[in-house]
């Protein structure tokens, strides 16, 4: 028996058990020695009978003095046993396990776990048994609780993890050097594992998922660690900086740079000079000015001889940055090119393409456009590509320089880990001129007013966005199919909603106006078309969902409504909101809302205190969770299996440094642990 065997061969696993077990991600032997607790059960003190009280989790000990199998008449098995000692006596119920009626005998001991409640019956009070194991008088006292699934019981699965250690822990390398392990104060990987499925007390537990959260991250920066050090020594581009042509440009510009744009400029420009590739992210809130910055950088690349590659997340966005940038740049050098699915056939490249910018979404770089000279990547909204992705287009071109521009307020744990390998800057200044938004909680019962207001706004010229919640576009390129399945079920319900909602506005609320629709689903030039006809202002009010998200820019409109705002995750809200405020008129944001949860009430209350992005960025991580940051599972983060990037921020700074320490000093080190690891990170 050896760690890398599937678990199949383990005793007790059959093929039927080992297809269960796939389900969880588990095929090898070390796969399961890696399949952590969720939580453990303390059963080193445990209430007497008599003092039990309904309760959702309570652990029950106590004698067999009847066993009650029975079977509904919908063919349900129900067994009920009364258990008792010395203070008094519960009923025990289990549902569809009809095998245990064999196994309970009189006098019999049991400990077990589950909800304690009256019974409808007689109201007498009940456990309704969640796990148990027989009484031996030594049975662990801290009970490790897995995620599991149909068809695998808990106590299964602490057999088959035992059986795992027994025979394979040995087995388990501890990759780490001793002189890391004693400087960060980390016990070993064997001892670790071992407490971390059977802690002996419920204090062992924090050593052991310290030093496995560390493993978690170390690895993973190691990964990032190698890549940056990979394309820092590929052979790039070292451009030649041309600071007159450049200031000819921005003079033509109807405003000037703030110097937050000036410094990140130039830490661009300095990157571009290099003769190493360029790998950095621009962070920016929405309407910061990222894009005017990532044109000049497109703008030395071209004056060089290179092409550029301009990557949105939709086609909405490619198309609306073609149209800016091409407007930007006329009277420049820069050729634009748009390459959508819309276009696509018509523009299938010839061999010489004259073109220097091309401006698409992300399957720019699945076609196969003929960048002979491609020199410079620019990718709005990264975190909508993916690491793997994100390789794939490094690979096309001639190691070019990369920008990737993020109007996301990433936190900073999280920038570490999405963006571990690149550098990093930041626009934190908003060009002058503008009036916050002013952003109101609408209760159901107070919508007519809103509806008022922008009936108002309408009237004085302004237009106004209504959003309807829906998830979000890129998730349709998912690789799991039933998830595929339930997004698109969502989606076309999201959609019917907008739909509904567009013809509602139209014919009830607002038959004197123009009502558009937007959403996903239409074809990119009818999108292109409303889009138009939207920022020529010949539609008043536009119902969309949520492919309005990023990047739009209508300065005209100063109104948006949120429908179901307890829907959407917080940072979505805010890029939503960004939509708006981007003239010199106050603009206004409603939220309607039903709140149901302490969590919506949170998300809304943020909301109306703040429209600083990276606030509202570290409370919605903090509310939702890494996983479901973005609302999204392309986010390209990994699947850890203990760590948590926000819990574990501090255990992440640590292993960030050291792994970015060990790469620098000892390469080969670096790089075999990486190899040895690196199977074991999984990415979302
Ligand atoms: P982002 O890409 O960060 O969302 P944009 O580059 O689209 O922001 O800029 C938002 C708006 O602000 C655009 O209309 C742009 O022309 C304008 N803008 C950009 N930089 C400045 C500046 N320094 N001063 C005034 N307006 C600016
Ligand atoms: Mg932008």
């Amino acid at each position: 028996m050896t760690i890398i065997m599937s678990v199949q061969y383990l005793k007790g696993v059959g093929p039927k058990l080992a297809k269960i077990l796939k389900k969880l991600g588990v095929e090898t032997v070390e796969d399961l020695i890696y399949y952590f607790p969720r939580d453990y059960e303390d059963r080193s003190h445990i209430k007497p009978i008599s003092d039990l009280r309904p309760a959702n989790f309570e652990i029950v000990k106590g004698q067999i003095s009847q066993v009650n199998p029975q079977l509904t008449r919908n063919r349900f098995s129900v067994i009920k046993v009364i258990l008792s000692d010395l203070s008094g006596s519960i009923q025990a119920v289990w549902f569809n396990q009809p095998f245990l009626s064999r196994l309970f005998r009189k006098g019999m001991r049991l400990i077990l776990s589950g909800r304690v409640e009256y019974s409808d019956f007689d109201k007498s009070l009940q456990v309704i048994v969640r796990d148990f194991e027989v009484d031996t008088g030594d049975n662990i006292k801290i009970v490790p609780l897995y995620p599991l699934t149909q068809g695998l019981y808990p106590k299964k699965m602490r057999g088959i993890i035992r059986e795992a250690l027994d025979n394979c822990l040995a087995d388990v390398v501890d990759f780490l050097p001793e002189d890391i392990k004693r400087k960060e104060g980390l016990i070993d990987l064997e001892t670790a594992i071992k407490t971390l499925h059977f802690p002996n007390s419920m204090s062992d537990i924090s050593e052991a998922r310290k030093r496995l959260i560390f493993d978690d991250f170390f690895v993973f920066q190691l990964g990032l660690g190698l890549c940056k050090r990979k394309i820092k020594r590929e052979k790039g581009i070292a451009y030649q900086i041309d600071q007159k042509s450049l200031k000819s440009f921005s003079d033509t510009l109807p405003f000037t740079l703030t110097s937050a744009q000036e410094q990140v400029l130039a830490d661009i420009l300095s990157d571009m000079g290099k003769p190493q590739p360029m790998n950095r992210l621009l962070q920016g809130d929405v309407g910061s000015g990222k894009t005017i910055v990532a044109t000049l950088a497109a703008l030395v690349a071209v004056n060089n001889g290179y092409q550029v590659a301009f990557m949105a997340p939709t086609e909405i966005l490619a198309q609306q940055h073609y149209t800016k940038l091409t407007k930007l740049l006329k009277g420049s050098k820069v050729t634009t090119k748009l390459m959508t699915s819309s276009t696509k056939k018509r523009t299938t490249s010839s061999k010489k393409d004259i073109t220097n910018l091309f401006i698409g979404t992300h399957r720019l770089i699945q076609e196969k456009v003929n960048f002979d000279r491609l020199g410079l990547v620019i990718i709005d909204e990264q975190h909508r590509f993916g690491v793997l992705q994100r390789k794939a287009l490094v690979k096309k071109g001639l190691s070019p320089d990369v920008l990737a521009i993020t109007a996301t307020p990433i936190p900073r744990s999280m920038a570490l880990t999405l963006y571990g390998d690149f550098d990093r800057s930041v626009i934190d200044e908003m060009p002058p001129g503008r009036t916050p938004i002013k952003t109101h909680f609408v209760p159901e019962n107070r919508r007519r007013s809103a509806y008022e207001f922008m009936r108002q706004k309408v009237a004085e010229g302004q237009q106004v966005f209504v959003v309807c919640p829906l998830v979000s576009e890129s998730e349709k390129i998912d690789f799991n199919p039933s998830t595929a399945l339930r997004i698109d079920a969502e989606q076309r319900r999201g959609i019917k909603a907008a739909m509904d909602e567009a013809a509602r506005l139209q014919k009830e609320i607002f038959p004197e106006y123009r009502v558009g629709l937007l959403h996903g689903r239409l074809k990119g030039e009818e999108k292109d078309r409303i889009m138009k006809q939207f920022s020529q202002g010949k539609i008043h009010i536009l119902v969309s969902t949520t492919v309005i998200e990023v990047g739009i820019d209508i300065p005209n409109a100063t109104v948006m409504v949120i429908e179901h705002a307890e829907r959407f995750g917080l940072a979505q809200l805010h890029q939503l909101r960004g939509r708006i405020g981007r003239g010199s008129k106050q603009s206004f944001c409603f939220l309607i809302a039903k709140i149901a949860s302490e969590e919506a009430k949170t998300r809304v209350k943020a909301m109306l205190d703040s429209v600083d992005g990276f606030y509202l960025a570290e409370v919605d991580l903090k509310l939702r969770g890494p996983g479901d940051f973005y609302g999204t599972r392309q986010s390209g983060l990994p699947n850890f299996r203990v760590a948590d990037i926000i819990r574990d921020e501090k255990v992440l700074k640590a292993a960030r440094a050291v792994a970015m320490d060990l790469v620098a000093t000892d390469l080969e080190c670096a790089c075999n642990i990486w190899e040895s690891q690196r199977k074991k990170i999984k990415l979302t």
